[in-house]
């Protein structure tokens, strides 16, 4: 199909939700992708943090092709190797003691709440159900993570919403306290925020806070769907904070390009959800954990993630040594990048002439061009994002 096919089947029949780039992609390799008249494109994005072993990797696809051979799908009725080697590559290499495998990072953002609350209900009863996340969140779309969202904008339309959250100031440790009433059970934040605007949080505060939980019985609970899976240049997030959290959500990169979520906990929480108690269709399925274990076993390598954290820095300093008057602020973690703009208006008219000239990005908040990219980048393929980068700015 030409673009103009697909775009206008797809303008019919799928509902109207994204605001779509006009292109359609049609392959990748590595940090590379190929529209379907031809073009290439340096990826920035790696879908949204996803494609963190890149495009066409062949580990992955051969262990994917191999193992849709096998199997694709067995119910939790039953046990399936890759599901527990994946559990158990996590664990080893986050120091958690148990996973839950779901589908998305809202859904692993639910889990979490889930046994927050019945962590505390089994100890000290009704009552003491609220959770706290910081203002500027991002935690999901479902009805309840739209709510543990510190977003007004996301709180519109879908009434009635899930109770019992409230939100702090980002980097105030005063006004954590003071939200941290008897009733709450839980303190929920991404310790990058990303799609606010990329905004990392002091690593003081975060040890505070975590320290201030741990007085409480107040679970300590961090959302690593978009910093977790090597993005920083450590596993998770948490790790570079040198925190403990008792439990994580992830998602996005987790397989690589499949659909995945999961939240991994510590031995305090480890036998909270019991049989019954919560579950997924999908989750756990060979296929998505054949993918995880592959992407664990890449990322979790010291020189792997060695090389996010040089690349981060290199990327980093490139773009701030363009020297725009454009740019107010180059920030991020590893590969996990913020690209502040002096004006946000001009925002738009910049996304659309890097992708005209080859390069996909992502946007943050009001003002910020986010940067994404698959985990495998090369030099060469960031030299080439940055020459276009110097001819836009
Ligand atoms: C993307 C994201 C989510 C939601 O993940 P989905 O897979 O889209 O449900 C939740 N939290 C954070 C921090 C995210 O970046």
């Amino acid at each position: 199909m030409t673009f103009d096919e697909i775009k206008q089947l797809d303008d019919t029949y799928v509902m109207h939700t994204y605001g779509r780039f006009p292109v359609a992609f049609d392959h990748g390799k590595g940090a590379t992708l190929f529209d379907v008249n031809g073009k290439s494109y340096i990826d920035l994005t790696s879908g949204i943090g996803v494609n963190c072993l890149g495009h066409d990797n062949p580990k992955l696809v051969d262990a994917l092709t191999e193992q849709a051979h096998k199997l694709m799908h067995v119910s939790n009725l039953y046990y399936n190797e890759p599901c527990a080697r994946a559990a158990r590559l996590l664990c080893e290499k986050s120091g958690m003691k148990r996973v839950f495998f779901g589908n998305s990072g809202a859904e692993a953002n639910e889990g979490l709440i889930k046994i927050a609350r019945k962590y505390s209900y089994d100890k000290y009863g009704e009552g003491r159900a609220k959770i706290v996340t910081l203002v500027n969140s991002f935690h999901g779309r479902t009805v309840t993570t739209l709510k543990a969202t510190g977003q007004d904008q996301f709180h519109k339309y879908f009434y009635p919403f899930t109770e019992g959250f409230d939100y702090a100031v980002p980097d105030d440790l005063d006004d954590l306290k003071a939200k941290c009433t008897d009733d709450v059970c839980a303190v929920l934040m991404e310790l990058i925020q990303g799609e606010s605007g990329v905004h990392l949080l002091d690593p003081a505060y975060v040890k505070a806070a975590a320290a201030f939980c741990r007085e409480r019985d107040i679970l300590f609970l961090v959302d690593e769907v978009q910093t977790g899976i090597g993005r920083t240049g450590a596993l998770f997030s948490y790790q570079k904070y040198g925190v403990e959290p008792d439990a994580i959500s992830m998602a996005k990169g987790l397989a690589g390009g499949l659909p995945v979520g999961g939240f991994a906990v510590n031995g305090k929480l480890q036998d909270v959800l019991g049989p019954g108690a919560h579950g997924s269709t999908f989750g756990g399925n060979p296929m998505s954990m054949t993918a995880a274990c592959v992407v664990l076993s890449e990322v979790t390598k010291p020189e792997f993630l060695r090389a996010v954290e040089e690349k981060g820095e290199y990327l980093m300093e490139k773009i701030r040594g363009i020297g725009s008057p454009e740019i107010a602020e180059v920030r991020g973690m590893g590969l996990m990048i913020g690209i502040a703009l002096r004006d946000k208006e001009k925002r738009a008219a910049f996304v659309n002439r890097l992708l005209e000239n080859g390069v996909i990005v992502l946007t943050a908040g009001a003002d910020v061009i986010r940067l994404l990219p698959p985990l495998v980048i090369t030099r060469e393929e960031m030299d080439t994002a940055v020459e276009v980068m110097k001819k836009v700015f």
